[in-house]
């Protein structure tokens, strides 16, 4: 994995976010502070100004900019996790796109104390690194993601802002989970 790549892939990610930033929003307006879509575009537009200003030249720093770039420019639940999957990430790049995604995930879990089934980025990320663990296309990550995302709907949240709502989060699309289908979507179109 070089750094063009990961590049096209983050640059890819960046422009589904800011196309669906309003939409993110207002999931988030359903269960949340209504904050995700502006949170991500913010976070993911510096991401790729800072990498378009000073290029890193290995995959690892590349990654590691992108984590402390969003743990820096964006607050709250997601800023800090999806800063974590991607320094995670750059620890682990070295062995290839999905034992990296793995360890991102892993360190999302670690840091977030959400369990599968809580209604959060976690039911979009972990069914994908499960396709790409067994030998699965970047394409059926990305379908494994989605469905994952959509599972989310009938979900009782049991971390994050959502939670405050108890049963009356059911019934609404995780936010969070929405983004990270995004973000293999985009994998799957820069890199499959
Ligand atoms: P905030 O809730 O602080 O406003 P965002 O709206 O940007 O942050 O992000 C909300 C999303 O973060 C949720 O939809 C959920 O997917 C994810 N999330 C929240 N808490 C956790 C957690 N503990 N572990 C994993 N994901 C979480
Ligand atoms: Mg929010
Ligand atoms: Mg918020």
């Amino acid at each position: 994995m070089n750094p063009d790549q990961l590049t096209a892939w983050l640059t890819r990610f960046a422009d589904l976010v800011h196309a669906q930033r309003d939409a993110l929003t207002a999931l988030d307006s359903a269960i949340g502070d209504a904050d995700h879509g502006s949170n991500m575009d913010r976070g993911m537009s510096a991401v790729v100004a800072a990498l378009a200003e000073a290029p890193p030249d290995d995959a690892a720093a590349l990654l590691k900019k992108t984590g402390t770039t969003l743990v820096s420019k964006v607050g709250g639940a997601s800023g800090p996790l999806y800063g974590t999957l991607f320094l995670r990430m750059a620890g682990s790049i070295g062995d290839g796109f999905g034992p990296a995604l793995r360890a991102g995930y892993e360190g999302v879990l670690a840091r977030g104390k959400a369990e599968p089934g809580d209604k959060t980025m976690v039911d979009a990320l972990g069914p994908a690194c499960d396709v790409l663990d067994g030998g699965g296309s970047l394409a059926d990550a990305a379908q494994a993601a989605a469905d994952g995302r959509d599972a989310t709907v009938p979900l009782v949240a049991r971390k994050g802002r959502a939670s405050y709502l108890g049963e009356r989060s059911a019934g609404h699309q995780d936010p969070g989970a929405t983004s990270t289908a995004l973000l293999l979507q985009a994998a799957a179109e820069t890199l499959g």
